[in-house]
Parts: structure tokens; sequence; C-alpha cells
């Protein structure tokens, strides 16, 4: 029987690699929903080529000029309502930022299983969708390329687990001096070496507050706070896992993220020819560095805010995520991205206490951005 799927950011870099997965495996996939933000047109084209008639878009002001044959939801809700009453069996969450939110706790609710690429999501609101996952039969596998390949190390092995060691590419930046950084503007950043994402991921590379989230990310999926990052520029041991004994695991492939898309749809099944396959000898002079703290400070901040968790990761995604589209927007310069929320996080740390409700992360979320919004201007 094919597993019907939903895919929210079907439009994305994410999303695009996702259905191209789904084509080579019409036989296991039945696709059922797609949403995007407002591409109606990329949406629509995807649609007719995967035969899908219910759509979503996020966006609840988007005028479309005809929508044919399609069935349209419009902003979060319509999204929780194809979620919620398609009858899918798992859903892809492949939008950028917080929004993510919604769908997901939507779907554990219906005991529907989640493959989760945004890590905005569980960053900001991990408490939130731990509980609700501890009362749902609903699995909750991540796409994330480095933690898919913890996912997969750990898996039968929880217990033995003394580390893990997240890899991080460095990004287009990992050479350039903080004199130079200071200067790069959006085109430098949006260069990376090695993966091709959306932009907001790409600048994320770029400040390494990517890899600050996915601390995060992984402290909610893997119940550890015992996490490293090293600096692996070639990008093709995707992370490790130390065990007690001092055994290294390593997750090894080549930069495709196809792969682990795939084993985020399929799980618990394997597909197979999914990407390019690696053999040793495309194992040449492989390195790893120690990350440096100074030239990226959102490593510094992000072992912190592990240290308090609470509202912390809350601010800290939502200042960066606007923070990242000043910076896109030409408003603030690049070292300003960490600053900004350096600052909102310091600034709200001596506002009242707060709790990690759905609700007061939503409020963390709302003050963190106009926080930043405001700094930026000063
Ligand atoms: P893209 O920017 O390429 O795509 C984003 C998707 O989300 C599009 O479908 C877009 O629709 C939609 N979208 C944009 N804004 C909103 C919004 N406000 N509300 C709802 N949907 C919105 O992003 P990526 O595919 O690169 O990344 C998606 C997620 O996956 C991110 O959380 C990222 O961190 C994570 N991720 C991505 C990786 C990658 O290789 N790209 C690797 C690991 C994780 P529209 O086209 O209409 O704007
Ligand atoms: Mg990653």
């Amino acid at each position: 029987m094919k597993r019907r799927i939903g895919i929210l950011g079907a439009t994305g870099s994410i999303g695009t690699q996702a259905l191209d997965v789904v084509e080579r495996h019409r036989d296991k996939f039945e696709v059922v929903f797609l949403t995007a933000h407002r591409n109606y047109e990329k949406l629509f084209s995807l649609a007719r080529k995967f035969g899908v008639k219910r759509l979503g878009f996020s966006d609840p002001s988007l005028e479309i000029p005809s929508s044919g044959d399609f069935e349209i939801f419009r902003g979060v809700e319509g999204l929780v309502e194809l979620v919620s009453n398609s009858g899918v069996d798992r859903i892809l969450v492949a939008t950028t930022g917080t929004v993510g939110i919604f769908p997901t706790i939507a779907a554990i609710r219906r005991g529907i299983d989640v493959a989760l690429a945004n890590k905005e999501t569980l960053v900001s609101f991990g408490k939130v969708v731990m509980e609700e996952l501890s009362n749902s039969k609903s699995m909750l596998i991540p796409v994330d390329s480095e933690h898919s390949a913890i996912f997969q190390l750990v898996e039968g092995r929880r217990d033995e687990v003394k580390r893990i060691i997240l890899t991080a590419s460095g990004g287009p930046f990992r050479t350039w001096t903080l004199q130079e950084m200071a200067r790069a503007r959006p085109e430098d950043a949006l260069k990376h070496p090695t993966w091709n994402m959306g932009k907001k991921i790409t600048i994320d590379s770029a400040t390494m507050m990517n890899k600050a989230l996915e601390i995060i990310e992984a402290y909610w999926l893997f119940g550890t706070k015992s996490i490293d990052v090293v600096i692996h520029p070639k990008s093709i041991v995707h992370s490790f896992v130390q065990l007690k004994d001092g055994v290294l695991l390593a997750h090894i492939g080549f930069p495709d993220m196809r792969i682990p898309i795939a084993y985020g749809l399929s799980y618990p099944e394997r597909l197979e020819d999914v990407g390019k396959e690696t053999h040793p000898y495309d194992l040449t002079a492989l390195e790893f560095e120690k990350p440096d703290f100074e030239r990226f400070p959102a490593l510094r901040l992000a072992y912190e805010v592990l240290e308090k968790m609470g509202w912390y990761p809350a601010a800290m995604n939502a200042a960066n995520e606007e923070s990242v589209y000043m910076f896109l927007e030409g408003k603030i310069g690049f070292l300003d991205i960490v600053r900004i929320v350096e600052e909102v996080i310091r600034k709200m740390d001596e506002e009242s206490p707060r709790d990690e409700t759905l609700r007061d992360l939503l409020e963390v979320d709302r003050r963190a951005r106009e926080l930043a919004r405001r700094i930026a201007t000063l």
C-alpha cells in the first residue's frame, strides 16, 4: 500500500527535493496535499505533475487569479485543516520559520507521523512538541542531515551513547577574518560551499547560527546536553556518535539532502536508488577542525542557551530570523545579526520570568522579533 503524504513548503529547496524522491518512488507514495507561502505558479505546476488536488497557502491574503480545479486552503488555519482532515499517514514539514509549529501539533494530535526538516519549530517549541508526542502514537523523524545521521546511528543503542558530535561545513566565511566578515554582503553570504539551500538557512550557515540551532534541535531529539561541534568543510561525515567505551560511529555520504529526506519519508523502510553512493575511495583528505567561538559567536551563545533552555531558544531563534531578514534587506551588517540576537536575549533576561507553554513561547517569539527590529534602528 502507498504511504499517503502531505508536504508543507513544497516549493522550497527541501520540498522540491522531496518531490524528486517521490517521483523516483511513485509506487511507494501518494501525495495528498502540497503547500507554499505565496508561490502559486510553482505550486500549481507541481500539483499537476503529481496529481494533487488539495493545496494550501500560508499567506491568508494571497490573491490567486484562477485556482482551476484545485481545492485551496488559506492561512495557518487552512494548513491545520489540511493536515487534520486529509487522511495522510505522514507529513513533511519543510516550511521556513516557526509557522510550522501549528501543522506539526495538528499532525501529532491526529497520530500522523512527522518528518521534520524545519528545525526552527523544534528549537523554539521543543518542549511543547515533545509533550504532544508523549501523548500520541506519532513518530518524529528528523530530516536535517546531521540529525538524520544521528537518528540512524543511535537507533537501538540510546543507552550506550556518551556524546553527539555534530559536523559543520563552516560555511562560506570559514576562513574569513572578523574584519572581512564585517564587510560581507548578502551575495557573499549566499554562496555556500557544499549545500544548495533556501536563503534563510544559507545565511544561518554563514553566521554558524545554523549549527547553534542544530545544537538545540539535537537536545530535543536525543535528550542529551553532551553535544560537540566539529568543523568539517567537505560535509561528507554527517555527524558522529561517541559510545560509552569511546567507539566513534560516523555517518558518511556525499552531501545530498535527498538521502535524509527519503529516509524521513520512508522510515523505517530504506529506499533504493536515492542519491549517489559513496565508496571509501571517495574519502580522501577528510579534515576536522575546532570551531572558532571568537569569529562565530553564535556557537558560544548556543551553549549558553543550551545550559539555560526554558524560553531562551525561542528568543534566540526569533531574534535570529528577524535579523537574517534585516540583513537580506540591507538594513544591518553581517556581524550585526548575532550581535542583535545576543542583545535581545540580554534585554529579555531583565524582564519578568517566562513559562514554557505554547502561549508563553509564542509571546517570547513575538517579543524577540519586536526587540530585534527596535535594536536594529538604534
Ligand atoms: P526555502 O526557502 O527554499 O523554502 C521555504 C518553503 O517554505 C517554501 O515552500 C516557501 O513557500 C515556504 N514559506 C516561506 N515563507 C513561509 C511562511 N512565512 N510561512 C509558511 N511557509 C513559508 O527553504 P528550505 O527548503 O531551504 O528550508 C526549509 C526548512 O528546512 C528550514 O526550516 C530549514 O532550516 C530546513 N532545512 C533545510 C535544508 C536545506 O538543505 N535546504 C537542510 C536542513 C534543514 P514560497 O515558495 O511560496 O515562498
Ligand atoms: Mg543541518
